[in-house]
């Protein structure tokens, strides 16, 4: 094979993260499932197929073929976002939220995903003042974190801060000394709910990160995949803030269309002019086509009603039975915790035992065709609390939007599995 000569960036992102070779894994078994027992999948990142939802979009979708077809599909458009979408953002967030804003304050991009990457590209790494990094205030979050910046060592997670509650559960804290400590952030990132543990940024917490971005004039990016106003998955949510440091990311993918690869970010101009124009340097724009049906979908109402009345309730249940079924089915005499989730499509769960190791968890439960998600990918490698990182090495996660029958039988054989190495 060619040795190719890379660039340092090119080095950094041609390659393979720990947590893509474990995708790679799943993706590859769970295709070649020629014969036996189906696999059990709860590693997916996938929202569940709820079939009113899809029902939905598709009917949005087929408006929008037979009415927006020309324009949307046949032409370019602007890079910010189709008229149709930056305008029903903004109508929605005047209207919901009360946020003052117009159309200079939003971008539509090709999923929150490469927003994010944007914006660490734009507001992180060298520059004129030496070298600043993308922090992440309390990790575990969301693995793709780790993929947003081009140099390495240019992404920094702040470890948290543990409490037990004394029984099955427990919960992270934002260890705010530790970050406010640090003199190279150039842009707060945290998802809320976030991915995976299902922790939710309590208001508190919310205006001490804008207080912080504010004294080092750095934006804050609060990526809101599993929060409000859309897909609203779980109880209790601080509303979104409009602040001119805060960069608010949404995108429609837990919400039903991840294969469309829509989300958008509000912010002040002064972020978001610099945001658009470097989606003209690369993507030049979104898909237009699914951008004129979640336009439909935000002005009808139609997604307010596909949360209210499927998708909030569906994952309300789904949590309930996951609980239900790790109390029943985790073995009593081990030290294992659930992390208190106020919201967000995981469980998160740590077994506080020196013998336990996630990725031999992983390996004992792919030889019964069952997948979760090893825990040690959510932190980043400056960040694994605990002795050399035990506690990154003591935690997985599953997903709560497999289908009934695979969660009920994966978390079976995850509880015989955890009896069998215990
Ligand atoms: N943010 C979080 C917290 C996620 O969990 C994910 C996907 O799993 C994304 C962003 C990616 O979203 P999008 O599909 O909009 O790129």
């Amino acid at each position: 094979m060619t040795v190719v000569a890379f660039s340092h960036t090119g080095a950094k992102m041609a390659s393979a993260s720990g947590i893509r070779a474990i995708m790679d894994d799943i993706a590859v078994s769970t295709a070649a499932a020629a014969g036996g027992r189906p696999w059990l999948n709860l590693g997916i990142g996938n929202p569940a197929y709820i079939p009113e939802v899809a029902a939905a979009w598709q009917r949005l979708t087929m408006a929008a073929l037979s009415e927006n077809f020309a324009e949307a599909s046949c032409r370019y458009g602007p890079s910010r976002g189709t008229p149709e979408l930056v305008g029903a953002i903004v109508a929605y967030f005047r209207g919901r939220y009360g946020w003052d804003i117009g159309a200079q304050n939003v971008v539509v991009g090709p999923g929150s995903q490469l927003l994010g990457f944007i914006a660490a590209a734009l507001f992180t790494g060298p520059g004129p003042a030496g070298g600043s990094k993308l922090v992440l205030p309390v990790v575990p979050d969301y693995t793709g974190y780790q993929g947003l910046v081009l140099t390495p060592g240019g992404i920094a997670g702040i470890e948290p801060v543990l409490e037990p509650d004394g029984g099955r559960s427990f919960r992270y804290q934002i260890d705010f000394a530790a970050l406010e400590r640090r003199d190279d952030i150039g842009m707060l990132l945290l998802s809320s709910p976030s991915n995976p543990a299902g922790r939710c940024l309590e208001a508190a917490e919310q205006d001490r990160l804008i207080a912080l971005a504010t004294a080092r004039d750095v934006p804050l990016m609060i990526d809101n995949a599993y929060g409000e106003p859309f897909p609203c998955i779980g109880s209790t949510f601080v509303p979104p803030a409009w602040h001119p440091q805060v960069i608010n990311c949404f995108t429609l993918s837990k919400a039903g269309l991840p294969g469309e690869r829509i989300g958008f970010a509000i912010g002040s101009e002064a972020y978001i002019g610099p945001m658009v124009s470097f989606l003209a340097n690369s993507a030049l724009h979104a898909a237009q086509l699914a951008q004129h049906t979640i336009a439909r979908a935000l002005g009808s109402g139609a997604l307010d009603t596909m949360v209210a009345s499927s998708i909030t309730p569906f994952y309300a249940q789904r949590r309930k039975l996951a609980e239900s079924l790790l109390l029943d089915s985790l073995p009593a005499s081990l030290a294992w915790r659930l992390h208190a989730s106020t919201g967000g499509m995981f469980c998160w769960l740590w077994v506080d035992h020196d013998w336990f190791d996630d990725l031999a968890l992983y390996q004992a439960l792919k030889r019964k065709r069952v997948f979760v998600v090893p825990g040690r990918h959510f932190f980043t490698s400056q960040a694994r609390p605990g002795p050399s990182g035990a506690h990154a090495r003591q935690c997985f996660r599953l997903s709560i939007s497999a289908p009934e029958a695979e969660l009920t039988d994966g978390i079976g054989l995850i509880g015989e599995t955890l009896a069998e190495m215990g």
